[in-house]
């Protein structure tokens, strides 16, 4: 049962929809159970079909939205009748001023928020129906006393006690749900905007970050480049061979692989990144101790890819060629970057698979 009702108001897309359910349902079961404390109360039979009368409407609406789904047609009507009709009727039938009225008053004057979003609409029924209510209190009170059916002082008190937990637990929930129908939406909101500035850097196919977000991660890792950071550039060697005679998907496959080797190299918490500079060309950056160290880390790298054993073709090697160039807090990144094309050119040209750094490619 809680289950069921909580699914009903999770299956509504905004929150202005989640709202008006929410109220349904309590209103439905606040509005049943007054009904039940009436007839406990052995109230005027009056008041025992005014509260029905209550339940039934809501009730009604509830089903309407839900099996029917009628919402959107549903938000005006149900406030409008609630205040100008079903309001008056219980006051006039359950004690007017001497009894707990005055509380369903004040929340169905609280549910205007919740249940009419657009807000010239809200402010001008919220007026209305403050004056409406206020009319009625004035005309009950002053002029036709007699309309009222009078509680007696015991049951007065009663109402009040009862009225006054009802009306309370009834706002409580809903500012409740209410809050935190806002909290789990503004929650996937931020989620989904993470997951989209992610796709937003991210390479789909690779995982490693793009072209784009390489110059900022430049930007942004510039202040921590110290001389013992080094940009590697590597491109696979004869990929267009590979395309032709194995097929784009294992062209794919064979990209996703040099990826995962050069993003296993990187490591970001020494302000190191791999990114995918083209289609078959890469960037990265390591942090070294020195000229000789990154030469040595950059054969590692190209090592592990050329000695890779792929499922469907056992006996294929995938070498790749790069360049290495050292980076510091003061280094035009696009010199290096054609520093690091250079000396990858020169690996292409000296017979490919190797890496070159400035010492070994002059
Ligand atoms: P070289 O050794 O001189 O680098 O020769 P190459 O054949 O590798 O030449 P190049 O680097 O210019 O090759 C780029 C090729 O990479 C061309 C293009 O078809 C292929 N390519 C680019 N992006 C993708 C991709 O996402 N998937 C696949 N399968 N192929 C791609
Ligand atoms: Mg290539
Ligand atoms: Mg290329």
């Amino acid at each position: 049962m809680l289950q069921k009702l909580k699914n009903q108001i999770s299956s509504r897309k905004t929150l202005a929809s989640k709202m008006y359910i929410i109220v349904l349902i309590i209103g439905t079961f606040t509005n049943f159970a007054s009904f039940v404390i009436t007839c406990a109360e052995q109230l005027d039979k009056a008041a025992i079909i005014s509260t029905f009368l209550c339940f039934a409407t809501l009730g009604f609406f509830w089903y309407l939205s839900i099996a029917k789904d009628m919402e959107q047609q549903l938000h005006l009507p149900l406030m409008i009748i609630t205040i100008f009709g079903l309001l008056p009727l219980a006051w006039f039938y359950c004690g007017g001023i001497r009894s707990g009225m005055i509380m369903y008053f004040l929340g169905c004057l609280f549910l205007i928020v919740p249940c009419i979003m657009e807000v010239r609409k809200r402010v001008i029924l919220f007026i209305v129906s403050l004056l409406w209510l206020m009319g009625i209190i004035v005309f009950s009170v002053f002029f036709r006393p007699d309309l009222v059916i009078q509680l007696s002082d015991r049951e007065w008190y009663l109402d009040v006690l009862v009225t006054l937990p009802l009306c309370a637990t009834g706002i409580f929930i809903i500012t409740t749900l209410v809050v935190n129908a806002y909290e789990t939406e503004r929650r996937d909101k931020e989620k989904l905007l993470n997951e989209m500035e992610m796709l937003a850097k991210v390479d789909p196919l690779t995982g490693l970050y793009n072209r784009r977000e390489m110059f900022a991660r430049f930007e942004e890792g510039k202040h921590y480049y110290d001389g013992h950071h080094y940009l590697i550039m590597m491109d696979i060697d004869f990929f267009k061979k590979i395309n032709d005679s194995y097929g784009h998907m294992f062209g794919d496959k064979a990209i996703q692989y040099v990826a995962s080797v050069l993003k296993e190299n990187a490591c970001e918490e020494n302000d190191g990144f791999a990114a995918r500079y083209g289609g078959e060309e890469f960037v990265a950056v390591i942090r070294c101790e020195d000229d000789a160290d990154a030469l040595q880390r950059a054969e590692t790298i190209r090592l592990r890819i050329y000695v890779h054993q792929y499922e469907e073709y056992p006996d294929l090697h995938i070498s790749v060629s790069g360049g290495i160039v050292v980076i510091n807090n003061d280094t035009d990144i696009a010199a290096a970057l054609s520093a690091a094309d250079k000396l990858l050119y020169k690996a292409k040209e000296g017979g490919r698979n190797r890496m070159l750094n400035i010492k070994t490619g002059g």
